[in-house]
């Protein structure tokens, strides 16, 4: 580190201080509970820390200091959807493909294996294919920052669409890797809507969908497979989104695939980070680690369950009346 970042950590620390300094310090919530190292000791630094950030956050959100907010989302936020994380070898959604004898668990998303055998692919995407899955209580949290004009967008490394369903806004939704919205035949690239693959799977009951212009060519979901790039729409908002990011919220994902892991990075120093998940993951982890000291940084890991822990913390925006609402309970 060199010591301009020193001095420019000491600035924000520095702000975050004075920030506290002004802030009406509220009794203590439930989403407290959460809060990363809360059960082992809540009086250690780490705790407090993160604990007195989460006050700031909460307080910036209910005054509408907070003004741009970024989710980022992964698998995580889908499993109570009923969705398995399908990487995982270990899923029930592998098991299934044990007939097609992959050669590995993955190479039902390897590209240059899809071209010589689409099948297992396809009868993937046939149980997997949006519709068949309702949008969780965080789908609906992500949607009350939409409500609130907080969201920026939406970056999801999901592919089963439910972010569309829970009804946020398609601009303001980044698809990192792909979704079942459109296809393309990958021998002469015609463009199919989503729909018609489909109804080929789902109605028609083909074991491959063919492209009717080339006839040789697969008709393949938009979705990024192992070897392809990630969509054109993934890189193009991002020097403008995060710049000015006031917030970011992290949910369900590890963090271990880039480049979408890297987006957490991008933001300003000033910026508050929340990681919402059942571990700690990419930069989070730091505050576990044996160096940590600092009696107050940007992060904060609130440990659990998403559904859980959006919930409690819809009500410390005060959004639990909102969030009912859109979620059609009242
Ligand atoms: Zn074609």
């Amino acid at each position: 580190m060199t010591s301009e970042q020193k001095e420019q950590e000491k600035t924000v620390e520095e702000e975050l201080v004075e920030q506290l300094e002004r802030l009406s310090v509220e009794p203590l919530n439930e989403i407290f509970a959460f809060v990363g190292g809360y059960d082992k000791d809540p009086s250690s630094t780490v705790v407090q820390s993160q604990t007195r950030t989460l006050e700031l956050v909460i307080e910036k959100v209910k005054t509408k200091e907070i003004k741009k907010a970024i989710v980022l989302s992964g698998a995580g936020i889908s499993v109570s959807a009923g969705i398995p994380d399908f990487r995982s070898p270990k899923t029930g959604l592998y098991a299934n493909l044990q007939k097609f004898n992959l050669p590995y668990a993955e190479a039902v998303f390897d590209i240059e294996f899809f071209i010589e055998n689409p099948k297992p692919f396809f009868q993937l995407a046939r149980e997997l294919w949006p519709g068949n899955y309702r949008p969780t209580r965080t789908h609906y949290f992500i949607r009350a920052f939409q409500e609130n004009a907080l969201l920026v967008r939406n970056y999801t490394q999901n592919i089963d669409g439910l972010e569309r369903l829970a009804g946020i806004e398609e601009d303001l939704i980044i698809e990192a890797h792909g979704s079942f919205a459109t296809a393309r035949c990958i021998v002469c690239r015609r463009k199919y809507p989503g729909e018609y693959v489909k109804t080929a799977l789902l109605e028609e009951k083909v074991e491959i969908v063919q492209c009717i212009s080339c006839s040789n060519g697969f008709v393949k979901p938009d979705i990024v497979f192992f070897g392809e790039s990630l969509p054109p729409r993934f890189s193009t908002f991002q020097r403008s989104d995060f710049k000015d990011c006031d917030l970011l919220i992290v949910m369900g994902t590890s963090l271990k695939v880039y480049p979408f892991a890297g987006l957490v990075d991008l933001v300003p120093r000033s910026c508050h980070r929340i990681l919402i998940n059942r571990e700690p993951s990419g930069p989070f982890e730091d505050l576990f680690g044996s160096g940590f000291s600092r009696e107050l940084c940007n992060d904060v890991f609130l440990q659990g369950d998403c559904d859980e822990v959006t919930s409690v913390l819809a009500d410390a925006f005060g959004w639990k009346h909102q969030l009912n609402k859109i979620m059609g309970k009242l």
